[in-house]
């Protein structure tokens, strides 16, 4: 079979039956800008049948056995497994990933799973001591019905942390996967349906974005919103959200600055930072980004870098030689060029990358800009794509001074050896995640999360599925005391 034709057919998921709705968009192979499949487009019909399919699932999810819920998901993963293949070249048809990354995306995606699955076994409250008579019980309780919103960049870990969480936590949900990259949602739909997930606690709908979010936040039988994407978006939901009171967990940007101190080698240090900033194309929230390099290493971490960022393989993800695919669409394309022309317009070294690669997908090379102006727009938005901001800095203080003065604070990183210096960055560094001498942000049993602009509300770790739930305080008294 021709890999094109193994893109799976878009539907909605509504109260476990697959329904093909009103066409909606297209969606766009980044490689050549070709065709691969259509997303249909909810009405508020089909919105108010996945309320209702949700309401009739959470019923069931609810008071569902933990045991039972930890092997359906479990049984989900092994499928999720089996299927590798299935998801990594669909990711890959729709994101334009390597596929190499499209297979390990999937099995963090399971890890993940598998993570809060377990965890759900051990949502325990506890008894507070109290007088004769009395006795205070803390509960932890599904919060209900879950509205989600998953982004382009990570089409499968991304929902994996939000339906993982949900589900483990007892809820249901209803899932807006992203409009351009929508497959891995559907092959994970099918997974846990496969696995026995009872009908209505797993929902998928597509269409218009601010139509759907719209709906799911005002629903009153809705009592969580999880979003992950743009600080502007997420702003507006977070508006919404707080006019009909609902709570949030908002994964935002990020514009990861990265300490690299004196005493790194600067030439390891420079090459792994390509490594980790070539991953999805630096379309990740968390890439690091401004680099902040002790003037002493400066020259020769930018030269590593550099040298580096020369031998990487860009190409068709599908080919596995190829280390960075296309972006994922045009408007990425676009932003970025602009920002990085800004840039060197306003001053700022071209070291490399700088310009699209020919003139059919949506190919950018890894870009390095050094001493970047601060009024040049990179200096505070977010690029999200391959361009990394190397600047010097004399002393800490700077560095830490220069890494909180953006709005943003999601992930950050430090390359040290002193744990005097490392100790102050973790005092000082205004972030939600912060990584010592690697590029590694989160794992499945570690909160990920922001401050700041770059939201509210964890995922992962035993923080991420107390979102999910809500804290019921029991207080019975059993003896009246006369
Ligand atoms: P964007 O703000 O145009 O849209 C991002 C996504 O948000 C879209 O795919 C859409 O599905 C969704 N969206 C838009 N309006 C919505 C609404 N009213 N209700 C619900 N969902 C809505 O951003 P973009 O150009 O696609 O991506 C660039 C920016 O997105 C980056 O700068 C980055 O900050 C952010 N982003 C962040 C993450 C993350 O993991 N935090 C992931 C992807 C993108």
């Amino acid at each position: 079979m021709a890999l094109s034709q193994r893109y799976p057919e878009i539907c909605h998921f509504i109260g476990g039956v697959w329904q093909r709705g009103a066409e909606g968009r297209a969606v766009i192979n980044p490689f050549d800008e070709s065709i691969i499949g259509t997303i249909p487009r909810a009405s508020l019909e089909d919105l108010a049948a996945a309320v209702s399919a949700a309401e009739s699932g959470y019923r069931i999810w609810r008071r569902t056995a933990p045991a039972e819920r930890y092997k359906i998901m479990i049984e989900a993963v092994r499928l999720i497994r089996q299927r590798i293949e299935d998801f990594a070249v669909a990711m890959t048809l729709d994101q334009g990933k390597p596929i190499v990354q499209a297979r390990l995306e999937v099995l963090r995606g399971c890890e993940i799973i598998e993570w809060d699955a377990a965890e759900g076994l051990r949502t325990y409250g506890r008894v507070i001591p109290s007088g004769v008579g009395m006795r205070h019980t803390v509960l932890r309780q599904s919060i209900g019905i879950v509205a989600a919103f998953s982004p382009w960049n990570f089409p499968m870990s991304s929902p994996a942390r939000k339906i993982g969480g949900a589900l483990a936590a007892g809820c249901a949900l209803i899932l807006k996967p992203p409009e351009e990259t929508p497959a891995a949602a559907v092959l994970m739909a099918r997974a846990f349906a496969d696995a026995g997930l009872p009908p209505g606690v797993l929902n998928l709908v597509f269409g218009e974005p601010a139509e759907i979010s719209a709906y799911l936040i005002a629903d009153p039988a809705v009592r969580l919103i999880t979003f992950t994407g743009s600080t502007v978006v997420g702003k507006q939901l977070a508006v919404l959200a707080g006019k009909y009171m609902k709570p949030a967990v908002m994964e935002l940007g990020g514009h990861a600055p990265v300490i690299v101190c004196e005493d790194t080698d600067p030439r390891w240090a420079g090459s792994l930072s390509v490594e980790s900033k070539l991953r999805n194309a630096g379309q990740v929230c968390v890439a690091p980004t401004r680099f902040l390099v002790h003037e002493s290493i400066a020259d020769a971490f930018a030269n590593a870098f550099v040298a580096k960022a020369r031998t990487i393989k860009i190409g068709d993800g599908l080919d596995p030689v190829n280390q960075m695919g296309p972006l994922a669409n045009r408007r990425r394309l676009e932003s970025i060029q602009a920002l990085v022309d800004d840039a060197v317009a306003k001053g700022a070294r071209l070291l490399c990358g700088g310009g699209r690669i020919g003139d059919r997908g949506f190919f950018f090379p890894m870009t390095a800009l050094a001493d970047v102006p601060p009024d040049a727009r990179i200096s505070a938005e977010e690029p999200f794509g391959p361009v990394a901001i190397i600047n010097r800095f004399q002393h800490l203080d700077d560095a830490i001074r220069a890494a909180n003065s953006l709005p943003y604070g999601l992930a950050g990183y430090a390359f040290t050896e002193s744990a005097a210096t490392a100790h102050r960055l973790v005092e000082e560094l205004e972030l939600g995640n912060l990584s010592i001498n690697h590029f590694t942000a989160s794992v499945a049993e570690t909160p990920f999360g922001g401050v700041k602009d770059s939201g509210y509300g964890r995922e992962g770790g035993v923080e991420g599925l107390a979102c999910y739930m809500i804290v019921k305080n029991v207080s019975h008294l059993t003896q009246r005391s006369n």
